[in-house]
This record gives structure tokens, sequence and C-alpha cells, in this order.
């Protein structure tokens, strides 16, 4: 485990306490450039990663694995600051839903039975994020409760440091643990300051069972933090080309494209609906 910085712990109180020998810190979702609407360089969580001394960090960007391979290349190669779970937050039909342990892109836009076998063939955990959040893109409750009575759901995230009602976390972990699921926590960061808002504390682990066996004698860790965007999700560019967004490009708010990512906020009733940094 890597010490925060003094900044970092400001940011996150709760990483200033230490945690067992042979345990570590894992921040289950977070996103990095090539979410769409996220702007994270590699660097940018690189340093972010550094500054709060996370061990594990599951990149979880949405409708893509290219960024989050790149990044365990770099994690294996000694290049990064700490291990990287490759991962993708995915559109089904009827909901979000996150694979983790994944080496390839999830199909886009099928049942969520679907994406969840597809996730299983690749050797991967199924994990439902944000669960029972109206304002997110979440799967109904009855499409949850179908996927778990097949045996399809392996995660329940308990704590999303974006959800800002603290009665939706302490329901998905009672609704987690009521049907044997691990529990999983994440800062969901879209921004750098965002990385170690939310995380578990487990027992170091190896490989996708390993990790879920871990977590399930882990501790959940975390606070609701949501850090405005510096911008507005309509001018990230796209990823339908192959190059990284220019620093220039992206300083001055020039960088073409539509918006990829789907964690925009909706409106809340009786709320205009605007881009995410609007809130
Ligand atoms: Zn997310």
């Amino acid at each position: 485990m890597g010490t925060p910085s003094a900044d970092a712990v400001r940011r996150h109180p709760h990483l200033a306490s230490g945690i067992p020998r042979g345990w570590v810190r894992v921040d289950c979702h977070v996103h990095t450039m090539w979410s769409g609407d996220a702007t994270t360089t590699v660097d940018e969580l690189a340093d972010a990663v550094s500054d709060t001394g996370i061990d594990v960090i599951c990149v979880t960007d949405h409708g893509t694995v290219r960024g989050a391979l790149e990044i365990e290349n770099l994690a294996v190669a000694g290049r990064f600051p700490c291990r990287v779970v490759v991962a993708e937050e995915v559109r089904t039909s009827q909901g979000e839903l996150i694979g983790l342990f994944l080496s390839e892109r999830l199909p886009p836009r099928q049942a969520a039975g679907e994406i969840a076998r597809a996730v299983r063939s690749q050797g991967g955990l199924v994990y439902v994020p944000h669960p029972f959040d109206p304002l997110r893109h979440c799967l109904a409750r009855s499409r949850i409760d179908e996927l778990v009575d097949a045996g399809l759901v392996d995660g329940f995230e308990a704590v999303n440091a974006k959800t800002s009602l603290a009665h939706l976390n302490e329901q998905a972990a009672g609704f987690g643990r009521a049907h044997d699921l691990f529990l999983g926590a994440g800062s969901d960061a879209h921004v750098p300051a965002a990385v170690g808002a939310a995380y578990v504390e487990m027992p170091d682990f190896s490989g996708a069972a390993g990790f879920a066996r871990s977590a399930r004698c882990g501790r959940i860790v975390g606070h609701h933090s949501d850090p405005a965007r510096p911008w507005a999700a309509r001018i990230v560019p796209s990823l339908g080309g192959t190059a990284a967004p220019s620093s220039r490009a992206r300083a001055s708010g020039t960088g073409a494209g539509a918006v990829a990512g789907t964690d925009a906020p909706k409106p809340r009733p009786g709320e205009q609906g605007g881009p995410p940094h609007s809130r």
C-alpha cells in the first residue's frame, strides 16, 4: 500500500487509516478519457493513483477496453503505479452492467443476460453498478432479480461515490448480502481527483475467482464525491479515431465528436437536463 498525500487525505479522509498487512485497496470503478465522458489521461490517472496509494483499480470505461488494456500493459511492465483489472461498463439494452476481468470488448446493446453470459465466457465477473439509482442508467429491479435468479450476477456495487443518496447504497448493500453476492465499491471517477473516493479493502488476491473470494471478506470504504467536470461532455472527442485527444484540443474545448459516455445524469423531475458540470 502506498502512502496517500496530504491533499488526497483532505479530499478523501478515509485514506488516512491503515489496512491490515497483506490487504489491498481496490477502487472497483474508474473511468478514463476512453469513456468519452471523462478526459483523464493515463498520466493523470497514474498521478491520481500515486497520490492516493490505491493498490488496484478496475478500469471500467464505457463501451471499450482499449484504455484498460493499455494501462494494464503499462502496469505489467512496471510503468503504472498500481495493478489494473481490465473491465468495461457496458450499456445493455436494459441498463448498465460492468464486466470485470475481461480480455476483450463486450458486445453493445444486447440484453443484460446475454452480456452477463459474454462476461462469464471471458472468465470475468458480472458486477452491477449503482443499483437502484433512479438517476442513472440502471437495470430495473425486476431485471436484476431475473439475472440473480439465473445465477448470472457475481457482485453488487455497495458504494458508488457518485450516488448522492446514502439509502441507495445501503439498499444495494442489503440486496447484495441477501443474495450472497460479493460487495464492491468504487469512485466511478470521471476526474482524477475522485480516485480514492470509494474502494474495497480486502485480502490480496489473484485472478477473478480470487478477487470475488477476497471481496467477500473485505471492507467497504467510501463517501459521496462527485467533483464537477471542468468541461462539457459534448465537446469531448469521440472514440471514433485512434488518436488520443490532444491536450490543446482539450484545453481549448475544440475537440470534435459526439458524447460516447453514458454517465451523464438524467434530469431530476422538474429539472432541466444539461451537461454534467451544470449540476
Ligand atoms: Zn461508471
